[in-house]
């Protein structure tokens, strides 16, 4: 699974407002569909909050602390995710025409894809939808890969993502998704970067690829 610490970096960026759109997307999303994620969020809103203090120097910053503590303590009690719902997750409805099951997918082999439309250069955001059991092809990353489970689950070499994991994948990452057995899977896959395909026939494939 992913370091906890490149998600928290990710959500003290988002807090900071210091993400692009594609990425800043898929951290929204990820925090739309994970009540712990949001935990977390809020902590660092909550921290930015208490260094202020703490740079001038208070008689309240001390029971501030403690306070911060006891609702963190509180919100580390949610539960890891948020109740099935099949709609759009709200960060992403500006985005998307229409529900997952009307948008004009393109692909083939049980793997199809929806590019979002998203001005963003260097960026590549899309909707992967993987049918149950199926995969998308073994491949590395030439950047960096943000995927957000929307919808079912998938698993790949370091674990299973559920609905609203944010799963980190880099050039240290070659790995082949599969698709949850029973629900498939849909993802929000923002890149920075094309991926590069590294089974024995995907090398072959590899000047045509965009995911
Ligand atoms: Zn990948």
């Amino acid at each position: 699974m992913n370091g906890q610490d490149d998600l928290d970096e990710l959500l003290m960026a988002h807090a900071a407002g210091r993400l692009p759109e594609p990425v800043a997307l898929a951290v929204a999303t990820h925090l739309a569909l994970s009540p712990r994620a949001r935990a977390r969020y809020r902590r660092f809103e909550a921290l930015g909050g208490v260094l202020l203090e703490t740079i001038e120097p208070s008689p309240l910053a001390e029971g501030a602390w403690d306070r911060l503590r006891a609702r963190l303590d509180e919100e580390e009690a949610l539960p890891e995710r948020a109740p099935a719902d099949p709609g759009i997750p709200a960060p992403l409805r500006p985005y998307l025409p229409g529900s997952f099951g009307t948008l004009p997918w393109r692909g083939h082999g049980g793997v199809a894809t929806f590019a979002l439309p998203l001005r963003a250069p260097g960026y590549q955001a899309s909707l992967i939808r993987v049918r149950p059991g199926r995969s998308v092809p073994r491949h590395t990353h030439e950047g960096s890969e943000l995927t957000v489970v929307l919808e079912g689950a998938f698993r790949d070499e370091r674990g299973v993502y559920r609905r609203g994991d944010l799963a980190i994948a880099d050039a240290s990452v070659d790995h082949r998704p599969v698709a949850d057995e029973g629900e498939g899977c849909v993802c929000l896959a923002v890149m920075d970067a094309p991926v590069r395909l590294t089974g024995p026939i995907g090398r072959l494939l590899n000047p045509f690829v965009r995911l």
